[in-house]
């Protein structure tokens, strides 16, 4: 008898889809099949952080946790300290009853850019100057080793919207209004997911062991073209401009075995795509056959219906019906689990489709290895913020930056300046700004976090830095014209533009660049030769100014590498970045994009003036 009970209970423990020597589909379903409908509903939820206790993890077997801008660990919590975190989610989740492993997300968008000390590179509009597809996928990597190193699997990235009005508050993080660049750049998918193989069908996720992470195309679709600029507005369309311009980057994601992708809060023609079952089940699962699985954007069920969660029964059918697999941050997790079971027992959702969802999440945790090697260890801390990455990002920054003037008709070039002068003078507000460098998404939603909570070196002490021992570097953030005049400076250099924003708090219907800028421009370019440095998210207003100013760079948002400026301006390296967007006259003009029948640009699309390196002895 105690023999057969020993047999017995053996067999019992004997756990198909725990045993990595099985085909991960027989995996996949062995384990569905042991699955209840509240597991499965479980797995679809994806919670913020600060809920994730063990008695939230056990009580609703929780399928993912994320950490949104804010809900970390802390502003300077260590490498370690999110290692431990999220190891802890880990074995609450591993502690119910089928111990399936939770998948952590977070939004490193230029790179693991929630956390203290890692490398922040440009933001996108910045990448896509380089026209350098080999740069970005570098960059991919490098982002997915410092995300793996605080024990986090998976990077609601890369934005690969294709912003047609720089009215929009986004417009930084996509890479150009052009979606030949676009695509070119979803060379980071292989980067922070590694190059899928040769034999590997099309559509299925694909991501190369413990130093690459899931990555996630978003937002889908056309989230770069609503009306007027306006973030989460609608976008009037037709087919051609829609499979023409915002559908392409999908294509080569999901070629590329991108992992996830999400939905744009956006709506298409009128109707929100988080319930577009055309575009998300018919198109990406069916037509594109994606494999991996589709999320909603945050809150995105709640916010179909306008006010958010007027009628969530109907939100949470529409959704789940259009395709989504996974909802991120219901923002009532509870009452999503219960609408949700309800309407299955109901038979208004079929069990085919949680079950497609479910299928879809496990295979993306299966090829992660989550069950294999659900804990973080330490052995990856010392990458984020490395050296390496850091010098790889001050090449970004080089080669993101374009010369749009250099000197005036009369006068000679002032660009590359001499690093031996008596005295020169740096002004403007976003001249010593770490935060203003970095932008939104920046260690806080709204990238406020500025010098205390980012490591890295700003433009002026990259200056300070290159230029001779003997030179004078006076720094002064609104100087008038008086001052200047009566100092003998061989030139100044002036860093103003425009002050970090995130989502619809940058949407902006004038892109003027906000005071005192103007008004230091208007004092040192007066009085001495200037060069202009703007740091911005997007093309901003700049004729007023123009005839001015001696020497004009776009900066956009570099990040924490500020030397990469210095190395340009002082000629260790040439400016060589085109124009990835069309810089705008006046805001009336907009939207204005290459290709357009009254195009009429201050500075058109592809323009960049180049120097070359000065030769050093
Ligand atoms: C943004 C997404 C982001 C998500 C999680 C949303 O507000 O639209 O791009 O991934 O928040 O932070």
């Amino acid at each position: 008898v105690l023999f057969c009970l020993w047999a017995v209970s053996a067999e019992a423990e004997y756990l198909k889809y725990k045993d990595p020597k099985q085909p991960m589909s027989t995996r996949i379903k062995d384990l569905m099949k042991r699955m209840t409908l509240e597991e499965k509903i479980g797995q679809m939820s994806q919670i913020e952080r600060r809920f994730a206790s063990p008695d939230v993890m056990n009580q609703y077997f929780i399928g993912s946790v994320l950490s949104v801008p804010g809900d970390t660990p802390g502003l300077n919590a260590t490498a370690e300290d999110w290692v431990n975190m999220v190891n802890e989610i880990q074995k609450a989740a591993l502690s119910t009853r089928l111990g399936i492993p939770m998948i952590y997300g977070i939004d490193a968008i230029h790179g693991h850019n929630d956390v203290y000390n890692a490398t922040i590179f440009p933001h996108n509009i910045g990448l896509g100057v380089t026209r350098d597809p080999d740069l970005v996928k570098r960059i991919g990597a490098a982002t997915a080793l410092e995300v793996r190193a605080t024990g986090i699997p998976y990077a609601f990235a890369p934005c690969v919207a294709v912003c047609r009005d720089p009215r929009w508050g986004r417009c930084y993080e996509s890479y150009s209004e052009d979606i030949n660049i676009v695509r070119t750049m979803t060379e980071i998918i292989p980067g922070l997911q590694g190059d899928v193989p040769a034999n590997s069908s099309k559509g299925v996720p694909f991501v190369g062991g413990k130093s690459k992470v899931a990555a996630c195309a978003k937002h889908y679709v056309a989230d770069g073209g609503t009306e007027r600029g306006i973030d989460e507005n609608n976008t009037v369309i037709n087919r051609t401009s829609l499979y023409g311009i915002h559908m392409p980057a999908y294509y080569d994601s999901i070629i590329k075995g991108v992992s996830t992708v999400m939905i744009s809060y956006s709506s298409l023609n009128g109707e929100k795509m988080h319930t577009n079952r055309d575009l998300v089940t018919r198109f990406l699962k069916d037509n594109l056959k994606f494999r991996g699985f589709i999320i909603s954007d945050s809150e995105g069920l709640d916010r179909i219906t306008s006010p958010p969660d007027a009628n969530y029964t109907y939100s949470v059918q529409a959704g789940i019906l259009a395709g989504i697999d996974m909802v991120m941050i219901p923002n009532n997790y509870a009452e999503f689990i219960g609408n949700l079971t309800l309407l299955v027992k109901d038979n208004i959702i079929p069990m085919s489709r949680i079950d497609d969802a479910v299928e879809r999440i496990l295979r993306v945790k299966f090829i992660l290895s989550l069950f294999e090697d659900p804990l973080a260890d330490l052995s990856l801390v010392n990458q984020l913020g490395s050296q390496e990455h850091r010098e790889l990002a001050r090449e970004a920054v080089r080669k993101s930056l374009v010369l749009l003037k250099n000197g005036k008709i009369t006068s000679q070039p002032l660009l590359p300046l001499p690093k031996k002068a008596p005295k020169i003078l740096v002004a403007g507000t976003h001249a010593d700004n770490l935060g203003y460098q970095c932008g939104g998404w920046t260690n806080q939603w709204q990238g406020v976090s500025g010098n205390n909570f980012i490591v890295g070196t700003t433009i002026l002490s990259a200056i300070k830095k290159t230029v001779d021992p003997s030179t004078q570097v006076v720094y002064q953030q609104n100087p008038d014209a008086n001052y200047v005049k009566s100092n003998k400076f061989d030139y100044a250099i002036v860093v103003v533009g425009e002050v970090p924003y995130a989502e619809m708090f940058g949407d902006s219907s004038n892109l003027t660049i906000p005071e005192p800028g103007p008004s230091t421009i208007n004092s040192v370019c007066g009085a001495v030769k200037c060069v202009v440095v703007i740091i911005s998210g997007r093309p901003v207003v700049l004729e007023p100014y123009v005839d001015k100013i001696d020497a004009l760079v776009a900066a956009w948002l570099p990040g924490t590498e500020g030397q990469g400026v210095a190395d340009v301006l002082f000629g260790e390296y040439g400016f060589t970045g085109e124009l990835a967007r069309t810089w705008f006259r006046s805001v009336d003009q907009l939207p204005m994009n290459v290709g357009d029948p009254h195009y009429n640009p201050l500075f058109p699309f592809g323009f960049g003036l180049t120097t070359q390196p000065v030769k050093m002895n």
